[in-house]
């Protein structure tokens, strides 16, 4: 069965209950609750700096005052949660995550929530949560099968098909920051290894590529934009090589995957077509002749995809949930 744009019926699941569910995306940044609905509408939501450096009793109590905030009164079937890290979705336990949120790894977030809210839980990683919404509603809304990539801080990835999102057999499955890639050849990336996707794509990979070259510090990838909009050589080329090394690390994906649909999201894509038409040429250069009709998009709800996607895993009751 293919998904419905309603939201009525995605793959073999059905929406449950009221109808309603909080979804929360916990960033490094920025924690958001939202109340969604059955068709995967935002009603209400909240938001709060997360307090990463302060620990977990800090963040879950964010989250549980965010979570009460949209929900009280309102019924909701459970909490789903998208999550920073990588997250055993089967126990909703942090297995591993960046020092951002300080002693997040071992954190039993679907049990604590669950405990502070007397509400079931599920947890999954953030970008799983995204996929899930693009899939949902979004971009990739009526599609069978979607690879969500997300160029930000980080490079991440997350393949649906069916409605199901693949979390590989330690929940690390999408990590597409984290492959080899030539030109990347040297640069220590932040997993420790050197040569990483990751250590050439991602914001902050661009804005030190660029600082080095121009002996001056920049902190973001939307000076280096203007500075290339302003016609410098110097800045065109390290956008080129990152959106380039991007482009071509998912077209190889979709050799090895063959989505529908491609969706890509995070801020770096906020650069714009200077960023954006070389990352789609490198793309489709790779792909193998069955693939070229592989659509590309940019992802249509930021933030709200990973809302809805994480409400998604408490409204959308299927085999894989239960
Ligand atoms: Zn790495």
């Amino acid at each position: 069965m293919s998904i419905d744009r309603s939201g009525a019926v995605v793959g073999s699941r059905c929406v449950v209950g009221s109808g309603r569910a909080v979804g929360v995306d916990i960033g490094g940044t920025k924690t958001i609750a939202a109340l969604v609905d059955g068709a995967g509408g935002v009603i209400q939501r909240a938001a709060a700096a997360t307090p990463g450096p302060d620990g977990p009793d800090a963040i879950l109590a964010t989250v549980c005052r965010l979570v009460h905030e949209v929900g009280d009164g309102a019924d909701p079937v459970g909490v789903g949660v998208g999550s920073a890290g990588v997250i055993d979705h089967r126990t909703g336990v942090v297995r591993s995550a960046t020092s951002v949120l300080r002693d997040w790894a071992g954190t039993p977030v679907r049990e604590r929530i669950s405990d502070a809210t007397g509400l079931p839980v599920r947890v999954v990683n953030d970008v799983h949560a995204h996929a899930l919404g693009e899939a949902w509603i979004g971009a990739a809304a009526g599609a069978h099968s979607l690879l969500m990539v997300a160029v930000g801080t980080g490079v991440g990835a997350s393949y649906v098909g069916g409605g199901e999102v693949m979390f590989g057999a330690h929940d690390v499955a999408g990590h597409l920051g984290h492959i080899p890639v030539a030109a990347a050849a040297g640069r220590p990336c932040v997993c420790g290894r050197v040569g990483h996707l990751e250590a050439v794509a991602a914001g902050p990979a661009l804005a030190a590529s660029y600082s080095a070259r121009v002996r001056r510090q920049v902190t973001t990838v939307q000076q280096l934009v203007a500075d290339a909009a302003a016609g410098s050589d110097i800045a065109r080329s390290v956008l080129d090589e990152g959106a380039q090394a991007l482009g071509a690390a998912v077209g190889g994906t979709v050799n090895l995957l063959d989505p529908q649909v491609v969706v890509i999201g995070g801020g770096v894509v906020g650069a714009g077509d200077a960023w954006w038409a070389p990352m789609e040429r490198a793309l489709r250069e790779q792909l193998l002749p069955a693939t070229v009709d592989v659509r590309v998009c940019r992802s249509r709800l930021g933030a709200d995809a990973a809302l809805a996607g994480a409400a998604s895993l408490m409204l959308l009751n299927g085999e894989e949930s239960r």
